[in-house]
């Protein structure tokens, strides 16, 4: 069996830490661990874009901390010629991110959605956390959690399954 560590960055609230937690154990069989809330480096900051350069925090993450790490930051995050990105992970590695700043319900101006902001936040750690520790790539499967998100709309419109050929790949390793 996997072990990962999650890692808030930033104001992260339990119960998503919690609800990732969960699902990653019963739905990818980890023995998950959540660390203790820390704040991004600054030097990754880009002021003009009010952004996090996702690649470089992977880099930090990977050279300061050992094991398996999923980030999860409350800030934005962004990737050189893409406006924003929901995540990033290693393929494969050991660490990856997923930023909690738009898949908020809040972000869009809709009213506040507890368990709608767990459900995306919930498939987006799973799909980082397939990329990195099990070398998954994107699915063309428009249900699976490994299917590409591109907007927001993505990410409601596929469920936090794998696909049964995901599946078995994951059962491979
Ligand atoms: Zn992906
Ligand atoms: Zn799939």
């Amino acid at each position: 069996m996997k072990s990962l560590r999650i890692m808030p960055f930033g104001d992260v609230p339990d119960y998503i830490l919690t609800a990732i937690s969960e699902e990653l154990r019963a739905s990818l069989n980890l023995i998950t661990e959540i660390g203790e809330p820390r704040g991004l480096p600054k030097e990754f900051y880009n002021p003009i874009r009010g952004q996090y350069l996702a690649e470089k925090i992977l880099d930090f993450i990977y050279q300061k901390f050992k094991g398996n790490i999923l980030a999860v930051s409350s800030e934005d995050l962004y990737a050189e010629g893409l406006n924003f990105v929901f995540g990033q992970a290693e393929l494969p590695g050991r660490v990856c991110i997923i930023s909690l700043h738009r898949l908020n319900p809040k972000f869009y101006r809709e009213p506040e959605n507890k368990l709608l902001f767990i459900e995306r936040a919930v498939k987006e750690a799973k799909h980082e956390v397939c990329h990195a520790l099990f070398g998954l790539r994107h699915c063309n499967d428009s249900s699976c959690v490994m299917s590409f998100s591109n907007t927001i709309f993505d990410v409601d419109r596929k469920s936090k399954e794998l696909c049964e050929r995901c599946k078995r790949k994951i059962l491979r390793k």
